[in-house]
């Protein structure tokens, strides 16, 4: 990832800096262009999320109505954004697109947002077709496979080429921060797809669960090249303040975007 050039609190991936059409992000703890303040945009912060919203629009010259956000739920259930969704959750929870982890539009000027602290934002990309999705995937997301099922989404619907699609997986919880017990560890891996080495012992009997090798494996199982996958390396626990983490206590939001220009 690298830091946006108009914005020094954003970061946008680079396995899409050369996609003409698209705008992408990752926002952090603080506001686009100020280091003073917060920047959750979060359901669960009242009005300061309203106004930092409004100032994510402004940052990248966008209005309320350009946005989509969901509520997630920790599930697989997507939702094909369209003209009709503009603006969902924008200023209320109650506006967003329910129950729901995966936006998917081939729609231009529709920024499918999917929150964030500690699981993982997910951007997703088909060049030829003109398809982007964003996908919230925490643990449950992971053991359901939420970021294959876009991807077959984008494949079987759109006609998207795997050796296509583009994907970037942003800031979550690493594997070292992230240590469960032997039930929820066991629970991880009753999952449909194989992939190795997700779950391992820690100290005290607990285990630990890596996410980001879990979304990587499942990606490649179905036909996504590695090339295809960037990776960001932060830890919203241990790199903490810059991101929000929920294990940490947090219950502001950061936020993932994706939108064709
Ligand atoms: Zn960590």
């Amino acid at each position: 990832m690298y830091i946006s050039e108009e914005h020094p609190n954003i970061l946008q991936f680079d396995i899409f800096r050369d996609s003409v059409g698209i705008l992408d992000f990752v926002t952090t703890s603080l506001p686009p262009d100020d280091d003073s303040g917060d920047f959750n945009i979060g359901f669960a912060g009242g009005d300061g999320c309203v106004e930092n919203r409004v100032k994510l629009a402004l940052a990248f010259g966008l209005t309320p109505e350009n946005f989509v956000f969901q509520t997630q739920i920790h599930k697989t259930n997507y939702h094909f954004a369209t003209r009709e969704d503009a603006g969902a959750g924008f200023y209320m929870k109650q506006n967003a697109i329910p129950d729901n982890d995966i936006l998917i539009t081939d729609q231009p000027g529709l920024c499918l947002i999917t929150r964030s602290a500690d699981c993982v934002p997910i951007l997703m990309y088909a060049p030829k077709q003109k398809v982007i999705a964003a996908i919230h995937s925490g643990r449950e997301g992971c053991r359901l496979g939420a970021a294959p099922k876009a991807a077959q989404i984008l494949h079987h619907k759109y006609g998207a080429d795997f050796n296509d699609i583009l994907v970037g997986i942003g800031p979550h919880i690493c594997k070292k921060c992230y240590t469960v017990d032997k039930d929820c560890a066991d629970n991880y891996l009753s999952r449909e797809y194989f992939a190795p080495n997700i779950v391992e012992p820690a100290d005290n009997g607990q285990f630990t669960i890596d996410m980001k090798k879990t979304i990587i494996s499942d990606l490649m199982h179905i036909g996504i090249p590695l090339g295809n996958i960037e990776h960001s390396e932060l830890c919203t626990k241990h790199h903490a303040p810059s991101f929000y983490s929920a294990r940490n206590g947090d219950d502001a939001r950061f936020c993932a975007g994706i939108m064709l220009l």
